[in-house]
């Protein structure tokens, strides 16, 4: 029996002898998705997070240039770019690996207020462009910028609606989706206030089970969209594509 806890290295290696088909490691490290989300109307668009860039010199990250490129976006066209909280394998992408500004027609960094002290140094040259977030407030006529403290002070999610449904961009909401649907009770170890946390999840998750609701999140299994079901437990999440790689 699992207990809600907090899910540090060590208990991740235990729960993956518990469950070795659920729980996906590289070496002793857990293995995770890093999305980004790209939406647009054909006039207006947000880019919610950026990825790594090149600051955590992994070749499988920082491939958001690359992946606009391969989907026909041009990166001129990206004005407004909404980041759910300061990590790095979220707002460095507003830099690209050779240190120019990745989006030349850049606007609006929309983030979380608790957590705008990441744009200095490498970010420094964003600054004026950043738009902190401290309560509800619309982005644009479809996309909602809800704070939701926890994981990060500023941590904040992207509730965009159309004509068919709602996409919830929950960000760090959950990061090891094997466990946490089925247990959203257990945390994470650096979310910063696990109590805060884990009650945004559990509300987030209830909130998802709605009627033409779906989630994209940050780090579940790429490219992230998936619907979420009441399980006899606590949730089920169902992908609406297949998992790459
Ligand atoms: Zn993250």
């Amino acid at each position: 029996m699992l207990r809600p806890g907090h899910l540090d290295g060590a208990k991740i290696a235990q729960l993956a002898d518990e469950l070795p088909a659920t729980v996906p490691l590289a070496g002793d490290n857990l293995r995770l998705s890093v999305n980004a989300f790209f939406v647009t109307d054909g006039t207006r668009s947000v880019l919610i997070d950026t990825g790594a860039s090149n600051v955590w010199h992994d070749p499988t990250m920082g491939l958001i240039h690359d992946a606009l490129d391969e989907a026909g976006i041009d990166r001129a066209h990206v004005t407004d770019v909404a980041i759910t909280h300061k990590h790095e394998d979220h707002v460095s992408g507003l830099i690209a690996p050779d240190g120019s500004e990745a989006f030349p027609n850049l606007e609006r960094v929309w983030i979380g207020a608790g957590d705008t002290s990441v744009f200095t140094g490498r970010l420094e040259p964003i600054r004026d462009r950043v738009v902190p977030v401290s309560e509800k407030v619309a982005i644009n006529d479809w996309t909602t910028a809800i704070p939701t403290p926890g994981h990060t002070p500023g941590h904040t999610i992207y509730h965009l609606r159309s004509g068919t449904g709602h996409l919830l961009a929950w960000g760090d909401t959950v990061h090891v989706p094997t466990l946490q649907f089925d247990r959203p009770n257990v945390s994470w170890e650096l979310d910063g206030n696990q109590s805060q946390a884990r009650a945004a999840r559990v509300a987030l998750l209830e909130q998802l089970t709605q009627p033409h609701h779906f989630v994209a999140g940050a780090h579940l299994d790429s490219p992230g969209i998936a619907r979420v079901t009441p399980s006899d437990d606590g949730y089920a999440l169902e992908y609406l594509a297949p998992p790459i790689g």
